[in-house]
Parts: structure tokens; sequence; C-alpha cells
């Protein structure tokens, strides 16, 4: 995490802000005691003092704190983006960055490894309640520019909700959404001779694969610019389940079509 309280004064404190020597501080929900973790490469961040047993910051790792800050950083800076938060606590959850953005709250979270699908809709239909929009976030990576692509669980849950979408964070406030489209699979064409002699044949033709997509980014998008919030109502279509949600969806036209 990159914050915690510090005991002194109760107040919230970023990592890099301080010093080992304003110690103890604590962690915002459990109110136990973390150690700071400050180095020369690594973005500052808190850890909980072991053993533990809270969930706050746990599977985070070094690309998702520098995203969270960079985004924090950056959405600071905007006139038009108030009540910026980071690691904002906000009653039932806690929000990566919590920003009012054109006057409409929008809670962002960075995918981390080891979510569930379950966990994200638990946590958008608890964004819902609190008429907060969410953006989904996930780390680019660069088999994105691959013809192929296997997205992932959650990456379809994302595509499903922000219709035919999933943004990838590339720096600052700057994201890259990206559609899925079929990706077709060549079967090779095949013959052969049945007894009696009658030649048989089979294959020569594409077929649309289960597992492969190929991924057909849009145009960079601004988060403090070019979303606006939006609702979608509950969805059930195969293995995939959508809330009835508020999402924070980019006003680019469909690119792909
Ligand atoms: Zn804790």
């Amino acid at each position: 995490m990159l914050c915690g309280i510090r005991c002194s004064d109760e107040r919230k404190v970023f990592a890099r802000e301080s010093t080992k020597e304003e110690s103890p501080f604590v962690c915002p929900r459990c109110k136990n005691e973390l150690v700071i973790r400050k180095g020369n490469i690594k973005i500052h961040h808190f850890a909980h003092k072991p053993p533990f047993n809270c969930s706050h910051g746990e599977g985070e790792t070094e690309a998702h704190r520098r995203c969270k800050e960079s985004i924090y950083n950056n959405l600071k800076s905007k006139t038009n983006v108030t009540h910026v938060d980071v690691e904002a606590d906000l009653g039932s959850l806690v929000a990566d960055i919590y920003a009012v953005i054109n006057g409409a709250p929008v809670a962002i979270e960075v995918q981390k490894s080891n979510i569930s699908v379950n966990e994200i809709t638990r946590r958008t239909t608890e964004y819902h309640k609190a008429g907060i929009s969410v953006l989904w976030l996930a780390l680019f990576n660069d088999r994105l520019n691959n013809e192929r692509y296997s997205p992932g669980a959650w990456e379809k849950w994302c595509h499903a909700v922000y219709f035919g979408r999933v943004y990838y964070w590339l720096g600052e406030s700057t994201v890259l959404p990206v559609h899925f489209s079929e990706y077709h699979l060549y079967v090779e064409e095949s013959t052969w001779f049945e007894s009696g002699g009658y030649e048989q044949s089979a294959g020569g033709y594409y077929k649309t694969s289960k597992r492969y997509k190929t991924p057909v980014p849009g145009n960079e998008v601004d988060i403090a610019t070019h979303f606006s919030p939006s609702t979608k109502n509950e969805w059930q279509g195969g293995t995939v389940y959508i809330p009835s949600c508020r999402i924070y969806l980019d006003k680019q036209r469909a690119w792909w079509k």
C-alpha cells in the first residue's frame, strides 16, 4: 500500500513522504502496525508487520503501485477533477483511486493478479449501491500486440461490461481501449480414400477460435476528459454474469465495426 496512518497525528500519509523516524504507522483498515519500505528503485510503500490477517494492500505488485501513484498524481493536477484520493476508504470497500471527475464520483480499480471475477462482480455491485461509477483498468502487456491473444476470465468480464472494450493503462491518466475480435483458425484440408476407392476430404476452411481473440486497439483516451458515467442492466450470457452497475465508459464510437 502507498499510504498508512501516522500514529503521532493520525494522518494518512504516503510512504514516499515519510521516514522511519516517524514510526509507528498503522494500516488504515485493520489498524495493525506497518513497516515502511523505502528504496532507490522501488515505489516507496508500506507493508503489514507479520503475522497479519488483513487483505489491504495484498496482491499488489510494483507495477500496480506505480500505476496507482501515477494516476493519482496526474488527476491531482487536473482542474476538472476534485476529491482525489488514493486507497480511498469508502466504508464497505477501499478504492485504488477515488475522484470526482466533471462532477461525477468515480472509482478507479487497477486489476490485481489474484482478483477473481466474483470479487470484481462484488466490488462493482458495492460501487453501484454507493452511486459511484467504476473504471476497471488492466496493466498493458506486450502480448496485446500479437494477432492472437488469449484473454483471461476477468478480461472477458470487462469486455462484456464495457460494451466490447477492455482498458489498459499506458501511463499517467492515459489508457488504451482494446476490443477483442474473433480469431479464425485455419483447419488444414486433408483427403483420404475410403474402402471401395471413394475419395473423401475434410478441412480447408476457417473456424472461430474459442480460446483466442484478435486485439483491436482504439484511440488512446484520457481518464479525466474522454469518459462519462453510464449504467448497465443486469445481464447473463453463457458463463458471464454482470450485475446492474454504473460504469465509467469512454465516449469513442465502436472502432471495430
Ligand atoms: Zn491491514
